[in-house]
């Protein structure tokens, strides 16, 4: 790279010129860059700064998360998906409030859970001024069209290769800039569709757009696709004086793990009659079911899940005959909820959208 200094003076002078006033850019605080980072694992910036405060003000400091039941913490995580990060997160705050201290690097990061590499780059780079490089899609994105790199920022040779990339254009005395400088640079110049070669501070390096016969479109090269699998379920919408009932699926589940949702069966074919999938639903969740012919025909896509679901209205009463009946008696994981309730649960847009067709009054 010929001047490397020269495009990340010119790449740091963009950034504190253009940068967003983004809520986490104002603290140094390690709890709540943390947290932040999290968040922005897999959630839009937009969204992350619209929920962030109030999760700090729920929990503002390392000790109020941690002594608080991983319930509240999913609950004040409502919003943001992916709930594996709020209980990784909540088990990060134990384990660091009982050390007393926050890492000062970024291998010590990486050990706590939920922190992969780059989260750990971010944090050991902006809290101890590590010259730790990230990459993260937009990273990927602008990196690939600079090198015009012809291979797939998935494949390992061409991440090191971005890497050393990034290593190079980080300033060795604000290396937390740098490396936000170039995701913000992704963010709203070099994007996906439309970028804005013109205003960019790393043009007069860039393959992609000074190479005659190139599109910076065609960066970053596509990767394998991961096969898509269709999924078919039957939702059950019961409700009494009470509210709907919800379940709360297992920590363990393959989908919706941690989350309350409508009683929901997995189906073979997706054809089953509303008999049978008040069968499974019974096998499932104990009780006797009645599931209405008509249905709404909902779709849902998870990573690399199809949901095809057809939700119905349908009946639950305990089954006379069972010692121990077990839906909304003994179970602690189904149980009724009104309107007020399920909005502070942690759910999923699933959950919404199953309602959306119903013919009901009640639901998030
Ligand atoms: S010059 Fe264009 S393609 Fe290259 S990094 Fe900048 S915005 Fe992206």
């Amino acid at each position: 790279m010929p001047r490397p200094e020269k495009l990340r003076d010119g790449l740091l002078a963009w950034f504190y010129r253009c940068r967003r006033d983004l809520p986490w850019r104002r603290s140094e605080d390690a709890y709540e860059l943390l947290v932040a980072e999290v968040m922005l694992q897999q959630t839009r910036s937009e969204v992350v700064a619209a929920r962030y405060p109030a999760f700090l003000d729920t929990f503002p400091t390392i000790e109020a998360l941690a002594v608080a039941e991983v319930e509240e913490v999913e609950a004040a995580w409502s919003g943001l998906g992916y709930y594996r990060r709020a209980r990784n997160l909540h088990r990060a705050a134990r384990m660091l409030a009982e050390r007393g201290v926050f890492p000062d690097s970024a291998a010590e990061w990486r050990e706590l859970p939920g922190v992969g590499a780059y989260t750990s780059a971010l944090l050991a780079s902006r809290l101890a001024g590590e010259p730790e490089p990230v990459l993260d899609g937009n990273v990927e994105r602008v990196l690939s069209r600079f090198l015009a790199s012809p291979r797939s920022p998935k494949r390992a040779a061409a991440r090191r290769l971005l890497l050393a990339t990034a290593a190079k254009l980080l300033d060795p005395g604000k290396p937390g800039d740098s490396n936000q400088a170039l995701m913000e640079l992704g963010s709203l110049v070099c994007r996906r569709g439309r970028p804005d070669c013109v205003r960019c501070p790393l043009a007069s390096g860039c393959r992609a757009f000074r190479s005659e016969g190139l599109d910076p479109r065609a960066y970053p090269v596509a990767g394998p696709r991961r096969a898509r699998t269709k999924l078919y379920c039957f939702t059950a919408v019961v409700r009494s004086g009470r509210g709907l009932l919800l379940h709360h699926r297992p920590a363990g589940a393959n989908w919706l793990a941690g989350r309350w949702h409508l009683p929901t069966v997995e189906l073979a074919t997706g054809d089953e009659s509303a008999n049978e999938a008040a069968e499974l639903l019974q096998l499932e969740f104990g009780g006797v079911w009645e599931c209405d012919d008509h249905h709404v025909a909902v779709r849902h896509a998870v990573t690399h899940r199809d949901f095809r679901v057809r939700v119905a209205l349908a009946r639950w009463r305990p089954d006379p005959a069972a010692e121990a009946p077990r839906a909304g008696a003994g179970r602690a994981d189904l149980g009724w909820f009104g309107a007020a309730e399920i909005s502070a649960l942690p759910t999923s847009s699933l959950l919404g959208k199953s309602l959306a067709g119903m013919p009901i009054h009640s639901g998030p």
